[in-house]
């Protein structure tokens, strides 16, 4: 179901009405991630309710329907040389698999920026969204500064379609950073280490530091290393100069020094690898551990197999393989082990012959259930896929 904005409200109530399950979506590029969607359930896309709404340079917000591709909120944008801080879309050239704003927020997932801009839920200010029943609501406002109230912004960020559609967003942009370079540093996992201890605990701010596991650097045509880029961005090129003398210091590896586009190549790369690669992986992970413990993560053999890029700082990150290797046992073992070092795993992908749970109940599962209880009493949303919930409630 494609509806225009003017036809939404009824055909939701008429789903409503005749109690038909159904799922939310933007573009609809990625909605076999996670725990399979309980059958019969029909898709409603917001790809015909796209747009920008109103964009103010001088506030530095932006609103925009859910259904507007990402890149075209970053084209906006970019004419007044602003920009939403989230990673390039990962996708196909024109841009389509790259995926709705409405689809970001709702996986509430970000790439490396996340180290300097924070997640998305931080930039979102306002969001309109329609219940199951055909209500609409509307949390947060049009400013930065905004008025008390319950804080539903973050709870759909991350809501999977869960909770309502999500029909307006409303996000702080920022002005785009004039200058960018980066430094990389390949070697044993333990130097890279005690680099990224010393940088986070420093007065550098990268906009990105991101560990890629020696499978990604061979794959992107690189040493088979582990490895560390620092992104980083400034007004000036001698305040640039300055950080990337700073961290030449820092380390014994040899450091190499890219400049923008060549680090939009290696990131590209690296995320060809997920996406836009002729065969899709088989397996697609999402990882979290405690900080610093990535770089043992990095190098531990549940890893084997994988290409694996995580955020440093937030110890957050992606791992991805192809059958026939590895197997399903693996990456049991390798949730365990994420586990130990303080984190999970979330299976977003995997082969047809494996059965693994998408994630495992969060300790706040009771709370989660009351909350869909509230938002979507009929159960109609998302059957079967809630997030933070092993067997969701309406497969039980
Ligand atoms: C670690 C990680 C980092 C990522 N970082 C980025 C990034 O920086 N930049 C980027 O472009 N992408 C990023 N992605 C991909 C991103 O998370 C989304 O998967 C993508 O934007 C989905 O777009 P879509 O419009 O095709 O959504 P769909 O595939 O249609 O839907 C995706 C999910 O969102 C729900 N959904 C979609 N639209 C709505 C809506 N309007 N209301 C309620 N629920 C809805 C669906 O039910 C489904 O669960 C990242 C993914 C991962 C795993």
């Amino acid at each position: 179901m494609r509806p225009e904005p003017s036809e939404l409200q009824e055909l939701v109530q008429d789903l409503h009405r005749r109690g038909t399950p159904w799922l939310p979506a933007g573009l609809g590029t990625r909605l076999d991630w996670g725990a399979a969607v309980q059958e019969p359930c029909e898709v409603l896309s917001c790809s015909r309710m796209g747009g920008v709404r109103e964009f103010n340079p001088g506030d530095f917000t932006i609103t925009v329907a859910a259904g507007t591709p990402l890149v075209e909120v970053q084209e906006t944008l970019g004419h007044q040389g602003q920009w939403l801080s989230v990673d390039a879309p990962w996708g196909d050239a024109d841009g389509a698999a790259a995926g709705s704003i409405g689809g970001l927020v709702a996986r509430g997932l970000a790439g490396g920026y996340r180290q300097r801009y924070l997640g998305l839920r931080d930039q979102l200010i306002g969001l309109q969204l329609m219940r199951a029943d055909g209500v609409t609501a509307r949390a947060g406002g049009k400013v930065v500064k905004n008025v008390a109230g319950y804080d539903l912004m973050r709870l759909f960020c991350g809501s999977w379609g869960s909770l309502g559609l999500i029909t307006e967003l409303t996000l702080r942009t920022l002005p785009q950073p004039p200058l960018r370079r980066s430094v990389c540093f390949q070697g044993a996992g333990r130097e890279l280490a005690q680099l990224s201890r010393w940088l986070l605990g420093s007065s550098l701010s990268p906009e990105r530091i991101d560990g890629w596991n020696a499978p990604l650097a061979a794959a992107a045509g690189l040493a088979s290393e582990p490895l560390l880029l620092i992104g980083l961005a400034s007004v000036d090129a001698s305040t640039l100069d300055e950080q990337v003398a700073c961290l030449r210091e820092r380390s014994l590896l040899p450091a190499r020094v890219l400049d923008a586009e060549t680090t939009s190549g290696w990131l590209a790369l690296a995320r060809g690898g997920t996406l836009a690669a002729a065969t899709p992986p088989s397996w697609l992970l999402r990882l979290g551990v405690s900080p610093d413990r990535v770089w043992e993560l990095m190098e531990a053999p549940e890893l084997d197999g994988f290409q694996g890029d995580m955020a440093v700082g937030s110890g957050l990150g992606l791992a991805w393989g192809w059958e026939p290797a590895p197997l399903p046992g693996q990456v049991s073992e390798l949730r365990h082990l994420c586990q130990r070092l303080g984190g999970h795993l979330t299976v977003l992908r995997q082969p047809p012959a494996s059965s693994l749970p998408a994630w495992l109940d969060a300790p706040a599962r009771p709370l989660l259930e009351a909350i869909k209880r509230r938002f979507d009493p009929t159960l109609q949303l998302a059957p079967g896929r809630l997030p933070g919930v092993t067997q969701s409630l309406s497969t039980v």
